[in-house]
């Protein structure tokens, strides 16, 4: 059994290797295929091997006033009126002050959404990625290396930190663990501001590769032979269009906002108290240009079929090249490149590059990391896995 060396890196294309001369060197690779969804929906599948329609959590948001964080704000129904961001930040901040959520997100904040649906909503992931019991039933690897006393060293995973190669380039490995996981998070946050190929994100391409080779050749100085895999979890899209959709229903003589809704960058969910509210939503939708309705259908085909209507009754996607300027998150200003695109697209292809040969045809899935790292330390791969290792 070899160390095992694997670096995460979020949102790395697979155009952007010829920056990195030190990875683009490693002999074996292959582009990855990403789920439909966006960061926290590729880490529950990274993780634990199995697809979306399995561990459930696909968007950041759910509805569930049952669980809402933000219950409390129907005994002060007289707050509703002040949509003001600073009465938006001000709530998010008190009930976050209370909140013994663990996860990488926790409550983030809401721009956007008014008041007075807050109390529908809560955050769909309430664990850290490596805490016993992330996902009920669904064990990830951090559990399973536990499990069977394997040590693991993690470097770079800090909650709410995105600047994470800082920590890996200070870092000092001592004695080398079987597993080491290197988890680089800066790479995503200025491809969306820039896009991947702007100047200064090589840049910091070109900083992160020599950053990598320094702890790749210290492993080699130490332990000698090893596995080093590298992966990302999504590519990156430049957008062509940005859609405020709250103006679409204005111009429509509607108003977004006598429904609930959550707006996400790319898609648009809805939850209706009649029949009559999704025709008049499915009316005005209908004009948008580069989008369509997730169906059933097109969901069980992504793997994104959920039990109930937690993400949405009616889940309007806009495909590549645009996204929404408004959403939950924020306005969308320096917003320049995103991804949470179908997976058929070539450009949120993420990559796998690795020391040793790939057994496997075609793309590397996101699903296959698990079963791939257990099979390196010779653990069994548990029958509910929907991934393979590619080291067979
Ligand atoms: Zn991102």
């Amino acid at each position: 059994m070899k160390p095992v060396l694997t670096i995460f890196i979020d949102g790395l294309k697979p155009e952007s290797l010829p920056h990195m001369p030190f990875l683009n060197s490693l002999p074996h690779k292959r582009r990855l295929e990403t789920i439909l969804g966006y960061s926290i929906t590729c880490h529950a599948s990274m993780y634990t091997g199995v697809y979306p329609n399995k561990h459930k959590l696909w968007f950041l948001w759910q509805y569930s006033p049952a669980t809402s964080p933000f219950r409390w704000l129907k005994k002060l129904p007289f707050l509703y009126p002040f949509n003001i961001i600073p009465a938006w930040l001000f709530l998010r901040k008190i009930t976050l002050r209370y909140s013994k959520l663990t996860s990488y997100w926790k409550i983030p904040r809401i721009l956007n959404l008014p008041l007075r649906y807050w109390p529908n909503i809560d955050v769909a992931e309430k664990k850290y990625w490596d805490e016993d019991g992330y996902i009920e039933g669904y064990p990830t690897i951090f559990e399973k290396l536990r499990e069977h006393g394997i040590p693991y060293e993690i470097v770079g995973m800090v909650p709410g930190t995105i600047h994470t190669s800082r920590i890996i380039a200070e870092h000092t490995f001592d004695e080398i663990k079987p597993w080491t996981y290197l988890f680089v998070g800066d790479l995503d946050a200025i491809s969306h501001h820039h896009g991947q190929d702007a100047p200064e994100v090589i840049e910091k391409l070109k900083e992160l590769d020599s950053i990598l080779e320094r702890c790749y050749r210290d492993f080699e100085a130490k332990v000698g032979d090893f596995d080093c895999f590298v992966f990302s979890d999504h590519g990156h899209a430049r957008l062509n269009e940005k859609i405020d959709l709250y103006q679409v229903f204005r111009e429509a003589g509607d108003n977004l906002n006598r429904y609930m809704h959550l707006m996400d960058a790319n898609v648009a969910r809805f939850w209706f108290r009649n029949e009559k509210e999704r025709a008049r939503v499915e009316k005005v939708l209908s004009t948008l240009k580069n989008g369509y309705i997730l169906t059933p259908e097109k969901m069980a085909h992504y793997h994104m079929d959920m039990p109930d209507t937690r993400y949405g009754e009616l889940l309007y996607y806009l495909d590549l090249g645009s996204a929404f300027s408004r959403t939950i998150f924020g306005y969308g200003f320096r917003q320049q490149s995103i991804h949470g695109y179908v997976p058929d697209h070539p450009e949120v292809d993420g990559v796998f590059v690795s020391n040793r040969p790939i057994a496997t045809e075609g793309k590397v899935r996101l699903v296959d990391i698990l079963p791939s790292l257990l099979s390196q330390f010779e653990l069994p791969i548990p029958d509910h896995v929907d991934g393979r290792s590619i080291w067979e």
